[in-house]
């Protein structure tokens, strides 16, 4: 017998497909959306829908944007021969929110994780390789501490030395494991002012 009627069990789904939504937390999203207002609900849709539309890889760092070149990579203030590496646009807003970095990013969207199939080749590593010209001066790698992000560091690490390019990697003191995104600006900034060469 099914409890719930098929539109709902349609929704509920679609909800635990979500990363970190698990089935209780779906079926209780799914009974406040069918409770919402129908403006609401339009509402929520539409920003999904214009969302999924409109938002696009910036063509230099490739973070998700608007625009054709997001406002960063837009900046000619940026030192543009700084170039920080990090896994996710989320990890990019976490340095932009310390307000003290002025070089410009590039963004992997994920880390090489054998565990979970996911290679070199699933990531904008070939994305950051074209970006490597005369005039970059230094690639800080600020991928995660975790053992993905650190894979990910050795592998850009080996792939750049032999361009002649200086290569840093932020300090640790960014706990192991730890999400970038999570970790507040004082930490950030000094992993970021304690990176080392290598
Ligand atoms: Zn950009």
């Amino acid at each position: 017998m099914e409890l719930y009627s098929g539109y709902i069990n349609k929704l509920i789904e679609e909800l635990a497909a979500l990363p970190g939504i698990g089935s209780k937390s779906a079926q209780r999203l799914a009974f406040h959306l069918i409770n919402m207002p129908q403006d609401k609900v339009n509402r929520l849709a539409a920003a999904i829908v214009d969302a999924k539309a409109n938002v696009r890889y910036c063509k230099e760092c490739y973070t998700l944007t608007d625009r054709e070149v997001c406002p960063v990579c837009a900046n000619q203030k940026r030192n543009h021969g700084l170039i920080m590496v990090v896994e996710n646009t989320r990890d990019l807003a976490a340095y932009e929110k310390t307000g003290r970095y002025e070089g410009v990013y590039h963004v992997l969207h994920g880390a090489i994780s054998p565990m979970l199939g996911i290679g070199p080749g699933d990531i904008k590593l070939k994305e950051l390789m074209a970006r490597l010209h005369d005039d970059v001066e230094e690639v800080i790698i600020a991928t995660n501490s975790s053992l993905e992000g650190e894979t990910t560091a050795m592998y850009i690490s080996k792939m750049i030395k032999p361009v002649g390019i200086k290569v840093t990697r932020i300090a640790s003191g960014v706990p192991v494991g730890g999400d970038l995104e999570y970790i507040d600006e004082v930490t950030l900034l000094r992993a970021l002012e304690g990176r080392v060469e290598l």
